[in-house]
């Protein structure tokens, strides 16, 4: 924590001291990308390729693997929520029985990540076709739930060496779905921005990041068909994505917890808590919150956040996401009790105070100056 607030300081008083890594990409971006699946995983060495996804999304790894073709070796549609241990290990005994040697996964977050943790144990190839906003893609972490609690970690062995973004395959993502996941992945760009690992390249990516979903997110709301603006939502989670790359902080900090504890779901929690953790940090991130504010057009970061949730078909409030109201002091204890990198120092009574409007569903005002 200590280090932490020594980042945040010495960013302020040097901002030209950072450090700039980037993991290797390969993105191939459009309409109709999906078309250059076989390609790809040829590119790769692939002979056999174990498709994943979700029971929802069976019909399109069928059509995977027909675009495959010889190089197609199973069809495994059963990735669902939170990746848990058991849906893994199941995973491998069918992925090892059909002799994979690459693995492509098309899906949400929840598809990604079950390709992750078959990487994680396999060190196999993989293609990434994203199907929702979340980013996960092009990040080397991993989460897996093991005895009802979920885990995370970095691994470079779980990032996709090639990802296919394809916009067509974003077209059934309905307007909320579209929006929860959309703010969720708008999430990581404003965390990338008051980062203590934050660098120059980071910033302009976040910022770039945010407009080009701030833009298009409320005209998908309205007309879910608009190719143009699903374009810009997916090239926007793409940087979005890439922004999970820096240290995050409070926001993530806490959808984890209330998503872990109440059961609460993810993208959804995300939409809820954003505006309110923007407002929890505004003073001490000016810089930041400058760069947010522009991105979102808006006189400053969290009215425009205000308003771009309140263009969006989002609940307003952790309490119609289900969170019992007895469960307040709980996670207020959870986001306090270990330390995280976060701008402003977690003062308990100022947490308390932002968990109960979240959960109200209050407007969010700027505070800790
Ligand atoms: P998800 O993958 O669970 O998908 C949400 C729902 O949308 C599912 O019912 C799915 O079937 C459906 N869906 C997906 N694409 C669709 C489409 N194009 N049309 C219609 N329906 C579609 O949810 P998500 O929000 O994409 O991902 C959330 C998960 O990803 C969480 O477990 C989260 O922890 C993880 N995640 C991980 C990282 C990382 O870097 N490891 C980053 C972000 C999110």
């Amino acid at each position: 924590m200590q280090e932490a607030r020594a980042g945040f300081e010495a960013a302020r008083s040097s901002p030209m001291r950072f450090a700039y890594v980037a993991l290797p990409a390969r993105v191939l971006f459009g309409a109709n990308r999906l078309s250059d699946v076989a390609d790809e995983v040829r590119r790769l060495g692939g002979t056999r390729t174990f498709v994943v996804t979700t029971p929802g999304h069976r019909d399109l790894g069928e059509r995977i693997a027909s675009l495959l073709g010889n190089a197609a070796a199973a069809v495994h549609p059963h990735a669902v929520m939170h990746t848990p241990v058991e849906v893994t290990e199941r995973a491998l005994a069918a992925l090892q029985a059909s002799r994979a040697d690459c693995i492509v996964a098309a899906g949400g977050g929840s598809t990604i990540g079950l390709a992750k943790a078959l990487a994680l144990r396999t060190d196999l190839p993989q293609v990434a076709i994203p199907t929702t906003y979340a980013g996960s893609e092009v990040t080397t972490m991993v989460g897996e739930t093991s005895g009802g609690v979920k885990r995370t970690q970095r691994s470079p062995k779980v990032l996709p060496e090639v990802v296919i973004y394809d916009v067509e395959l974003t077209l059934t993502l309905s307007a909320e779905l579209s929006a929860t996941s959309g703010m969720n992945a708008v999430a990581h760009a404003v965390e990338a921005l008051y980062a203590p690992d934050a660098h120059p390249i980071a910033g302009l990516i976040a910022e770039e990041a945010i407009g080009a979903l701030a833009r298009s997110l409320p005209r998908i709301a309205s007309d879910p068909l608009d190719i143009d603006a699903r374009s810009q939502a997916q090239y926007g989670a793409w940087l979005c994505g890439t922004s999970m790359a820096m240290t995050m902080g409070l926001h993530h900090k806490i959808c984890h917890v209330l998503g872990g504890t109440f059961d609460l779901p993810h993208a959804q929690t995300h939409a809820v808590m954003l505006p309110h953790v923007v407002a929890y940090n505004f003073a001490a991130a000016p810089e930041a919150m400058r760069r947010i504010a522009r991105a979102l057009q808006a006189p400053d970061a969290v009215s425009g956040m205000v308003a771009l949730a309140a263009s969006l078909p989002i609940a307003r409030s952790l309490e119609a996401l289900g969170m019992p109201a007895s469960g307040i002091g709980r996670a207020v204890d959870l986001a306090t009790r270990d330390a995280y990198p976060n701008p402003r120092p977690i003062e308990r009574t100022a947490i308390a105070s932002m968990i109960e409007g979240a959960y109200r569903g209050s407007r969010p005002a700027p505070s800790g100056g």
